[in-house]
């Protein structure tokens, strides 16, 4: 992408509504636009990272044997009347009257909607397990939107559904979701620590959180200090192995971690002092075992080996992913703007031409693009006619994990200059070694 064709509205000043520096720094990167409160339009910047992570958890739900699928965000008011929520859901739930005067609304979840579609299918245990999933938008009214993305009223979720034919198939569901959430967000350079937590609405025991530690979070988490130093790194997953699973959930739930609203201070006062931490933290998913809630309520039936008709087991789980777009910059950014994570940057390199129109220095920026882009890569090239400052500024402040920056100066030496975002370190290499190390960061 060349910049001067890109529209990338960013902004000098701080805007004053933005609380926290997420907020902020999507905001003056050009990510967003708030159009009412808690809903936004995201600009091109934006829409790359959101998109970005989405394709992650796609990869990842794919791994794990889950089927991607995509239900309407306008639902009947009749499913959720079945089951008991329609009423139960408060003011959260945006109710909206068709024309007809028939009551809708503006999905906040989709427990009631995919267990019709599984009921009118499915009929014998011969069709399970199966776990669906989709990524789409949801509405909560929230009472305090805020933050930008991160406590949106309209917000981008996955959420996926498993039917099991018994409580021990739909355990390992659970385990097999926490390791795949483990490795999403491990994908994405976030430590997100599986915490105990309170299943509110949704109903069910059952439930952890995964939260990003970070100050401005929402959540009062108490942990034992020994949890952030687990890491998923690259292990071979086989999600058929109950026992596999089984063990990944223990390695990294045992050790104590729990949100306020499950916090006991008697087993907390059992971890060791020196490790007892409380924090705050960022929720960016959630899953659940709620057995047959659903099921009994909306008469979801399958036929056992037995021939008897038995009530399904089920688990929703979720994925905050526009929330993720605002807590990854929570977790990674300095004084100059945001520090993109490899694994979901908009653009893996910038390009930055200290001398717009100099012959040498737009034909060594034009080669350094091409190469890039031939190896799949996708540059930023700032191209525009402005000064150097100004452009490392934006460079800066959006955040792209490498940096070119080419001149008549170093052209004549035959180098061009390579900076890491995230350390600030720049050296002088020849545009192909520069152009190899940065293929390098990427395969
Ligand atoms: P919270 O406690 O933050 O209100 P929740 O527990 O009600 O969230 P879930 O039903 O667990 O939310 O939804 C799954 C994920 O969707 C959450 O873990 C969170 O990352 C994200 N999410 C929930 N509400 C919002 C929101 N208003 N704006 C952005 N993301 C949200
Ligand atoms: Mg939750």
């Amino acid at each position: 992408m060349r910049l001067s064709r890109y529209f990338l509205p960013v902004l000098k000043e701080n805007p004053a509504e933005a609380q926290i520096v997420s907020h902020r720094l999507m905001l003056r990167a050009g990510m967003i636009k708030q159009t009412a409160a808690g809903i936004y339009s995201w600009l091109p910047l934006g829409l790359k990272v959101l998109k970005n992570i989405e394709t992650i958890v796609h990869e990842e739900q794919a791994k794990a044997g889950h089927w991607a699928m995509l239900m309407p965000t306008i639902q009947s008011a009749d499913l959720w009347r079945e089951s008991g929520r329609y009423d139960d859901y408060g003011e959260e739930m945006l109710r909206i009257k068709d024309r007809h005067g028939r009551d809708m609304l503006f999905t906040p979840t989709a427990e009631e909607l995919i267990t019709d579609i599984f009921r009118g299918h499915v009929t014998s245990y011969k069709d399970m397990p199966l776990t669906m999933y989709q990524i789409q938008w949801k509405f909560r009214d929230e009472r305090r939107p805020r933050f930008g993305v991160m406590r949106g009223r309209e917000f981008y979720m996955k959420d996926g559904y498993n039917f099991d034919l018994t409580k021990e198939d739909a355990l390992h569901a659970y385990n097999r979701h926490l390791v795949s959430y483990l490795r999403t967000y491990e994908r994405m350079g976030l430590q997100a620590i599986p915490m105990r937590a309170d299943s509110g609405p949704i109903g069910g025991d059952d439930t952890h959180e995964f939260l990003v530690l970070a100050e401005t979070g929402e959540s009062e988490v108490f942990y034992d200090s020994a949890v952030t130093d687990l890491t998923f790194g690259d292990r071979d997953i086989n999600y058929d192995d109950k026992a596999q699973c089984q063990s990944i959930m223990e390695e990294f739930t045992t050790k104590y971690a729990r949100t306020d609203e499950t916090h006991d201070e008697a087993l907390f006062a059992e971890v060791p002092q020196e490790r007892r931490k409380v924090a705050r933290g960022i929720e960016v998913g959630q899953i659940f075992y709620f057995g047959t809630k659903y099921s009994d309520a909306m008469g979801a039936t399958v036929q056992d080996a037995d021939g008897k008709q038995v009530p399904v087991h089920m688990g929703s789980h979720g994925i905050g992913v526009s929330r993720l777009v605002g807590a990854i910059i929570e977790a990674s950014h300095d004084d100059k703007g945001i520090i993109w994570p490899e694994g979901v940057t908009p653009f893996h390199c910038g390009i930055v031409n200290l001398k717009q129109g100099d012959v040498a220095a737009d034909a060594a920026c034009e080669d350094l693009y091409s190469h890039l882009t031939k190896a799949g890569l996708e540059p930023l090239y700032d191209d525009r006619k402005e000064r150097a400052g100004g452009k490392f500024a934006t460079m800066d402040l959006i955040g792209l994990p490498w940096r070119l920056t080419v001149g008549p100066r170093g052209l004549k030496n035959g180098v061009v200059e390579l900076t890491c975002r995230k350390t600030g370190e720049s050296e002088e290499l020849t545009p192909e070694a520069a152009i190899a190390k940065v293929i390098a960061q990427y395969t």
